[in-house]
């Protein structure tokens, strides 16, 4: 083995550059230092120091290394040189002159060892008189790289020297290399002795001198890995293959180097098995392996990012993966020191956190969604946050139950505005599996026509009547109970099922629309919501007009309600608005006041309606609260919309609304949703 001695520099040791390879090198005029690029940090060797009369340590960041040696003009190639190996490149190398001009130098380095993450640790470098026969550069380069084991072999007369050779093989080659056997000889028995059984006919085939020869002509060096099993462990070898002939075309003589790479290749494997082809983190593997060490409790977390699909639907999939390196990054750097994490698939990671305390996790949870959301303004992307399932993990708690866990609580947050993080109760449990009964009903009940649609009529507040309605749906069970949207709308929207839901109760209401006009000669625009998820659907514009047409209804008798907060967030949303407001269909904005926009930004859109939510209208009466809603529906109407007054309860409201030229009024003051039949009294008289 090399010994290696070390120097210390604020603090930290340092590995010199090998005594012993100086000592060979000094003979050619070659000078070795080695760079500890995270650190700024270059340490020369003895020999370096006195002939250029430098000291042993410089930092490279508070100027150029080592000025007694670097020419004025070539100050700049330096810091160059410098910059290329921190950014990735394994070899460099540049042509420098001496402090004086006249004495030109080849200076190069390569990267001995990595971190975890790629990025270079330990770097080797010399400078060579670059006056010496340019083909001992590649020579010297191969012995720098802390070869263990470094021989010249002269394929013509079957010499071969030894550079330098570790214990064992010469033990066990010494009298072979005396005997002047062929390298390919020596090689024979080595690939006997010790390559691995699968691997011995390959390497045979690739170390006889003819291929040897026939590589060296494409190439004036070649490497190979291979594995050796040596006292019953596995032990990855590279060989270095340098051919130093005269005359380059031919192979008379080559420099053969053996160095140990196993620790490599082993950061090599474990990347290839933990690393993410995605988002270039950790994978599920590592995550998984890594809870298995753990043996205190903690915390599981499970996080999805809200409106991911969007910024793929609407960015693009490369775009989609850049912002899903960035979110892996986030993860990564918050958890660190704390726990570890993987990326599942798609936009979800799972994290360990070794802590119980809720306002811990709470803490990080907050700071990753920060700065998740940072990531909207900074790639000017569709909104996104993250949202967080978190369960308490217990030593021996199998990884896919701690994950169905977190998921379940994640669920209860998921498709709604408000809190971004839910904790785990038993409660759970109960939710989700009834949440599941109604995916399962869903074809079924579609079928059996278990889907009812109620109206609520909309009035005006000035003489009273009724001038519209809104279909809201409801769903009605085998046993004659009746169920809420509130309760299935948001299971249908996670799953993928509403567009199929919204076009029903399109359908419904259109044929519904066309029975009254046929029978009364009259009847009120029915609005019909229309949930995020369908605006997804390119052909929904042509499919509406289509069953309007075909039932035989005018479109402004079916308007389309669309929330607020669809309309900011996402381009494509108020395109399909606007293709909607074209084909004939009016646009209501539905739950206006709920979300985070202004009527200026909503301004950008074609719509006939504004709908001003109930959680506004439950303000009237409040001195604050009347000032905005008065300055609302002004704006409103000032940009040319029809403004309709949702939840309203009470005749206070109803006045105020009314003297402030609110258009129409829906709320409980006037009407419940109601059946079929009785909204059609109501239509009839
Ligand atoms: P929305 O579109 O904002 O509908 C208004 C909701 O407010 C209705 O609840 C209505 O019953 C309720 N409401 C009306 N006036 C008052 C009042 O004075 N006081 C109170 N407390 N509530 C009032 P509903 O029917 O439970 O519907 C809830 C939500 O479900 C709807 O909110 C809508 O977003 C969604 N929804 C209903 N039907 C459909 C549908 O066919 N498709 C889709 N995608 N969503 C639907
Ligand atoms: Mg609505
Ligand atoms: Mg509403």
């Amino acid at each position: 083995m090399l010994v290696l001695k070390s120097v210390s520099f604020n603090g930290r040791e340092y590995t010199e550059p090998s005594a012993e390879t100086q000592k060979g090198f000094g003979v050619f005029d070659i000078y070795s230092f080695r760079y500890y690029p995270q650190d700024n940090v270059v340490i020369l060797s003895d020999e370096c120091c006195a002939k250029f009369g430098c000291k042993k340590v410089y930092p490279t960041n508070l100027g150029v290394f080592p000025k007694e040696l670097v020419y004025d003009g070539d100050k700049e190639k330096y810091t160059n040189f410098f910059n290329r190996i921190k950014s990735g490149e394994d070899n460099v190398s540049e042509n420098v002159r001496s402090v004086d001009g006249k004495t030109s130098y080849r200076i190069s380095m390569g990267v001995l060892e990595k971190d975890n993450n790629g990025r270079p640790v330990v770097v080797s470098g010399m400078i060579q008189n670059h006056d010496e026969h340019i083909r001992m550069l590649e020579h010297v380069q191969l012995l720098t790289g802390d070869y263990e084991n470094v021989f010249l072999v002269d394929f013509e007369t079957n010499d071969i020297e030894v550079f330098r050779a570790q214990e064992h093989i010469d033990k066990q080659y010494g009298e072979m290399l005396q005997q002047k056997h062929s390298f390919e000889k020596i090689m024979a028995k080595y690939i006997k002795d010790y390559v691995f059984d699968e691997e011995k006919i390959e390497m045979a085939v690739i170390f006889t001198r003819k291929n040897i020869e026939r590589k060296l002509m494409e190439n004036n060096l070649f490497t190979h890995d291979f594995r050796i099993l040596r006292n019953e462990k596995t032990e990855h070898i590279r060989i270095k293959v340098v051919n130093v002939s005269d005359n380059p075309s031919s192979l008379k003589r080559a420099v053969i180097g053996f160095a140990n790479v196993s620790k490599e290749k082993n950061v090599e494997l474990m990347h290839l098995a933990y690393d993410d082809a995605i988002t270039g983190g950790r994978n599920f593997t590592f995550f998984n392996e890594s809870l298995k060490q753990v043996n205190n409790e903690g915390t599981i977390v499970t996080v999805d990012i809200k409106s991911f699909k969007i910024v793929n639907e609407v960015c693009g999939m490369s775009k989609g993966d850049v912002i899903l390196r960035h979110v892996s990054d986030i993860i990564e750097k918050q958890v660190e020191g704390k726990g570890f994490y993987g990326h599942l698939n798609a936009d979800h990671f799972i994290v360990f956190l070794d802590t119980t305390k809720e306002d811990e996790v709470k803490e990080l949870l907050e700071n990753i969604t920060e700065n998740v959301e940072a990531l909207v303004v900074l790639f000017d992307i569709p909104k996104i946050s993250a949202y967080f399932g978190v369960t308490r993990w217990r030593v021996g708690m199998r990884t896919n139950v701690a994950i169905s866990e977190a998921n379940t609580a994640k669920h209860n947050i998921k498709g709604i505005n408000g809190p971004n993080l839910a904790f785990y109760r038993h409660e759970d449990l109960e939710k989700t599996i009834e949440e599941k009964q109604m995916e399962d009903s869903f074809e079924e009940a579609l079928k059996r026509h278990q889907f009812e649609v109620w109206y609520q009529p909309k009035f005006s507040p000035v003489g009273h009547d009724m001038i519209g309605a809104e279909a809201l749906i409801r769903w009605r069970k085998k046993d004659g109970t009746l169920v809420y949207p509130n309760r299935f709308i948001p299971v249908f929207e996670r799953d993928g099922m509403i567009p199929q839901l919204d076009e029903y109760v399109f359908r419904a209401v259109c044929e519904q629309q066309k029975e009254w006009l046929d029978k009364f000669g009259k009847t009120v625009p029915i609005s019909i919501n229309v949930s995020r998820a369908s605006l997804f659907f390119d052909k929904i514009v042509d499919r509406y007009r289509q069953i309007a047409e075909d039932v035989g209804v005018p479109s402004e008798l079916v308007p389309l309600e669309i929330t607020e907060s669809m309309a900011e967030t996402n381009d494509m949303i108020r395109d399909m608005a606007n293709k909607f407001n074209d084909t004939g269909f009016p646009i209501h904005i539905d739950d206006f006041g709920t979300g985070y926009s202004s009527l200026s930004s909503l301004n950008m859109m074609k719509f006939d309606t504004l709908k001003i939510d109930k959680s506004l209208v439950d303000y009237i009466g409040n001195v604050s609260g009347d000032s905005l809603i008065k300055h609302t529906i002004a704006l409103a109407k000032e940009l040319g919309f029809h403004v309709t007054a949702e939840g309203v309860e009470t005749k206070e409201q109803v006045a105020f609304l009314r003297d402030h030229a609110c258009d129409s009024i829906q709320g409980f003051y006037y009407a419940k949703p109601m059946h079929a039949d009785n909204f059609m009294e109501l239509l009839a008289g």
